[in-house]
């Protein structure tokens, strides 16, 4: 791997942990098992790993284990949320409200939802990336079903007062969804105190394989209902049929104990070489921090710089490190980040932009390498567009 860059993208995606990979290798040739098969001793074994991920899940979140649906990862559970209360709840109220600055996993099934007659409020979020809780309680009306804002961005990693929010939601009785994917095992989270009726979960994000994830539908105070979107053979409660993919699973519980039991630990690592990383990029004229500075994830760094162009930075950067500018997701679009233009940015400038996803493997040498090429590569781009001003004059 030494002529690969450095990997510091890990809000894109994280590599399986090993430890996540053994536990899960039994599950694809001895305990193949199907979870549903009730009558034998091959699906019981599959179905009692299936039932330990659920423990785990809803105890890393203050769930119970019935409240747990398991999904492809966070974009299904998102539209499991999502369309599935729509459609439970249309004869109550048609109006949904979100946030400029979601994962398209969240934005388009809205979007999908406004063609089908229901009302979108896009909240808008000031400078830091954070909601405004006043614009919040303005935004609800009697007719609204459901407020659907992420815990963690995935660009900028602000984390949004999901709390309080909560608690404008509980008090009119209106249903909080919450995307979770890039917090769950990184920041504490609690659907009692936090008065979350949904939230999605992903095990990509966190070390874990891709392709599953979960969403928490809450069955007391109140029950949640939604209307299923694959419809089969009624797994999970009849709210997500098909087979569950059992080794997916069994690493995801890995992934979750092992992201438990090192948070406060990893979260002060990861801090501390996003410090670092920040120290020696802010030395650099006309270069800014994307959100808020302290609520963040602990591993996350976005900054934009002045006076590059933003495809010719991505470019110098390649050869040495792994990043994108804006989401993983959307960098097949050539529109700039939808995150950075909702903070303010100009789309010049938006374009000029790196996130770091400073993760579990990164070493600080790996950091000042960074730093230091970042650095060059941004005083080189702009030595050359002041040449080019010179010549050409
Ligand atoms: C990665 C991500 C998703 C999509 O999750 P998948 O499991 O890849 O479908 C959704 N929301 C956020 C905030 C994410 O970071």
């Amino acid at each position: 791997m030494s002529s690969y860059p450095i990997y510091i993208d890990y809000q894109a995606t994280t590599p399986v942990d090993k430890r996540v990979l053994a536990k899960m290798l039994p599950y694809f040739t001895e305990n193949f098992g199907n979870p549903a098969s009730i009558n034998h001793v091959y699906g019981w074994e599959a179905e009692a790993a299936v039932k330990q991920t659920r423990e785990i899940l809803a105890n890393a979140i203050h769930a119970s284990p019935e409240e747990i649906i398991f999904t492809s990862g966070a974009t299904e559970a998102n539209n499991l949320a999502i369309k599935g209360v729509a459609e439970a709840y249309f004869q109550t109220g048609q109006h949904i409200v979100t946030v400029a600055t979601e994962h398209s996993a969240v934005l388009d099934p809205c979007r999908y939802l406004q063609t089908l007659g229901f009302e979108i409020t896009i909240l808008p979020v000031n400078q830091d990336g954070l909601i405004n809780l006043a614009d919040l309680e303005k935004a609800l009306r009697p007719d609204t079903i459901l407020v659907s804002v992420m815990a963690a961005n995935n660009e900028i990693g602000v984390l949004q007062p999901l709390a309080a929010i909560g608690e404008i939601c509980h008090q009119r009785q209106i249903i909080f969804h919450t995307d979770a994917a890039q917090a769950l095992g990184k920041i504490p989270l609690d659907v009692q105190t936090m008065n979350i009726d949904l939230m999605s979960l992903t095990a990509h994000k966190l070390y874990g394989p891709k392709g599953i994830g979960a969403l928490y539908v809450r069955r007391r105070n109140p029950r949640v209902k939604l209307a299923p979107q694959l419809h089969g053979g009624g797994h999970e409660r009849g709210m997500r049929s098909g087979t569950l993919y059992t080794p997916q699973i069994v690493g995801f519980k890995e992934a979750v104990k092992i992201a438990l039991a090192e948070q406060v630990t990893e979260s002060q690592y990861l801090k501390q070489l996003r410090e670092r990383l920040w120290q020696q990029l802010s030395s650099l004229e006309g270069i800014h921090l994307n959100g808020h500075l302290e609520q963040r994830l602990p591993g996350n760094l976005n900054v934009s710089v002045e006076g590059v162009d933003g495809a010719a930075l991505l470019l110098g950067l390649q050869p040495v490190m792994a990043v994108s500018s804006g989401a993983a997701c959307s960098s097949t679009k050539t529109s700039p980040s939808h995150v950075l233009t909702a903070i303010g940015h100009s789309e010049k400038l938006a374009y000029a932009s790196v996130r770091f996803g400073i993760g579990r493997y990164n070493t600080q040498e790996e950091i000042d390498t960074i730093a230091q090429h970042f650095i060059s590569t941004v005083q080189s781009l702009r030595n050359l567009s002041a040449n080019q001003i010179l010549t050409s004059k």
